[in-house]
């Protein structure tokens, strides 16, 4: 029997239950029926955070700001990431000005930040931009790589 994974909806944040061997089948969510996995980072907010760090599919959160010089200059990279990775890793971006209140109960001190969740729980973090080839391989240590 194949396994059954939860997999938050990009675009809904509703949980889906979908078979861990369709994810390349681009599947649809049963709530708002568009693709569940997209190859883009998608913005996160305190409605929806709870539910998009949960499931079996890995989020990574990019904590930035619009006047941080360092983390305009690493969404380029996240985004590459997010291309390369697009159903082994979802890749959010919480904007730390817009939701102050999540970003202080997440503890974050410096940005940019990088914070990896698994089944809701934080796994790993990192401070700082990283160069896309460490972040693969930083992703890469937590079992996510193509
Ligand atoms: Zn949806």
């Amino acid at each position: 029997m194949t396994e059954l994974i939860v997999v938050p909806c990009a675009h809904c944040a509703t949980l889906n239950r979908i078979p861990s061997d369709k994810r390349q089948a681009q599947p649809q969510c049963g709530a708002c029926k568009q693709k569940i996995f997209i190859a883009e980072a998608f913005d996160l907010s305190q409605a929806t955070f709870a539910k998009q760090s949960k499931g079996d599919v890995p989020l990574l959160v990019d904590v930035w700001a619009s006047w941080c010089g360092p983390c305009r200059q690493f969404a380029p990279t996240f985004s590459q990431a997010a291309e390369q990775l697009t159903t082994a890793c979802r890749f959010g971006k919480l904007d730390s000005e817009a939701h102050p209140a999540l970003s202080g109960e997440l503890g974050i001190r410096s940005i940019p930040s990088l914070l990896l969740f698994r089944n809701g729980k934080e796994v790993a973090r990192q401070s700082g931009a990283l160069p896309l080839s460490q972040l693969l391989s930083w992703l890469k240590q937590y079992g996510i790589h193509n």
